[in-house]
């Protein structure tokens, strides 16, 4: 069976700066402008969680540990 995957992110610690993004070889990242966090900026979020691979790519990228991947049923 395939693999599923649950990104997490501590959204308040994101910069909006996009890296995670840039690194998504499946482009699900994106700034989500409908929320503000408590640093002031517009966090990522993902914009399938079925489509991700589980790759890290995106964790591995950000310099603000905000992303973790958890492997699910
Ligand atoms: S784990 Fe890989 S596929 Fe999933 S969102 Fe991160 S970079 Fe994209
Ligand atoms: S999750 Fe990390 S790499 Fe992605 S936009 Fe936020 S701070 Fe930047």
């Amino acid at each position: 069976m395939k693999k599923k995957f649950k990104l997490e992110f501590r959204k308040n610690r994101c910069k909006g700066c996009e890296l995670c993004a840039a690194a998504c070889p499946k482009h699900l990242l994106a700034i989500d402008k409908s929320e503000v966090n408590q640093g002031g900026y517009h966090p990522i979020g993902i914009t399938d969680q079925e489509a991700c691979i589980g790759c890290a790519s995106c964790a591995v990228m950000c310099p603000d540990g905000v992303i973790n991947i958890y492997e699910v049923e």
